[in-house]
């Protein structure tokens, strides 16, 4: 008897097509590079998900972990549970209807709380341990990404402006001790990010022509926007924001299998607003402390707030609280401490 089927390994996101042959002694599995062979015991059958599937897990360490996506008729699966395949049952206690209500509540509960506190607690503080090699790979997929629909080579602003300000930036990188190289891009005309700067995983920043432009090329005010992107690389938000990103995902998936998690993201995304709220103040905050530590002048950095305090997309779109932000720039270097690294949350 031969079905096919979907391997995932648990190792690679990536989907392998399989064979699966059903023996009397055992389930080969054939894969384009190989085969494996599991006996029934080590094989755990799912009841059947909505699409028809069933899944078939394996646990067989240390030889594979993994998991079988597939279809299979009735008289299959009564088959491998003959031979000895465990049959899951957590799906059958969900449809009585107080373990679906005491579930739901303690769901909402753990989701909450995952992603409120858990997520972004464990994404800050696993940042900084990535390797730079896999924060790179992550960057530099962004970065091709971003060139492909968003911006394009420099060409609005002069060669001397340009030069002005990548020597102010490697002034603010060497002065903060943060590596970092610095792009000047100009938008394609179908962009979505509008004026803006970003801050890549790959410790490059693109800061687009059209910003300086809108800040009528204030060196100043670019100086404090390229301070702000250097504190977000130095407190690893982009990292943060990708593992909660990624634990949200998973946990998503964890808890409801196939069933869609539209209604976990949506409260799940306005909670991360928070978030991302409080990564901005600590780059602001960051930003004014190096400005203020090499002598300049931080309150132009309020210029940014003030000329998109208009729009509707651009730096504000991932910038939020543009008053309160632009009137802690106005407030100078009053209250301004300074330290090279992230360290005081
Ligand atoms: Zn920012």
């Amino acid at each position: 008897m031969n079905i096919q089927g979907t391997w995932f390994d648990g190792y690679q996101s990536k989907p392998q097509p399989a064979q699966l042959t059903f023996n009397p002694d055992g389930l080969r599995l054939s894969l384009p590079d190989r085969q494996l062979d599991f006996l029934y015991a080590a094989l755990t059958v799912s009841e059947q998900y909505r699409n028809g599937h069933y899944q078939i897990q394996v646990r067989n360490p240390p030889f594979a972990d993994g998991t079988i996506e597939c279809e299979l008729a009735p008289d299959q699966q009564q088959y491998i549970l003959a031979q000895g395949a465990k049959s899951s049952t957590r799906w059958a206690a969900w449809h009585h209807p107080n373990t679906l209500i005491t579930s739901l509540i303690a769901l909402v509960l753990v989701i909450v709380v995952a992603v409120k506190w858990l997520l972004p607690g464990l994404a800050m503080a696993a940042a900084p341990f990535i390797p730079q090699s896999f924060a790179d790979g992550i960057g530099e997929a962004a970065y091709e990404y971003l060139y492909q629909s968003e911006v394009q080579p420099a060409q609005l602003l002069s060669e001397k402006t340009k030069r002005m300000i990548e020597a102010n930036f490697d002034e603010l990188s060497r002065e903060s001790q943060e590596p970092a190289r610095l792009e000047i891009v100009s938008l394609q005309a179908s962009n979505s990010i509008g004026p803006n700067a970003l801050a890549l995983p790959n410790r490059t920043i693109l800061l687009t022509e059209e910003l300086v432009e809108q800040l009528d090329g204030d060196l100043d005010a670019v100086n404090a926007v390229l301070a702000h992107e250097l504190g977000h690389l130095a407190y690893y938000h982009s990292m943060q924001a990708l593992f909660s990103y990624m634990g949200l995902s998973a946990m998503s998936a964890v808890l409801f299998g196939d069933v869609s998690g539209a209604v976990t993201y949506l409260p799940a995304l306005a909670m991360q607003m928070d978030y991302s709220r409080t990564a901005e103040a600590e780059a602001d905050r960051f930003a004014r402390d190096l400005l203020c530590a090499m002598g300049k002048d931080p309150t132009k950095g309020a210029l940014v707030f003030n000329a998109l305090g208009e729009q509707e997309a651009g730096l504000l779109s991932s910038h939020p609280g543009s008053r309160e932000r632009s009137e802690f720039f106005e407030g100078g270097c009053v209250n301004a401490g300074y330290s090279h690294r992230a360290a005081n949350f």
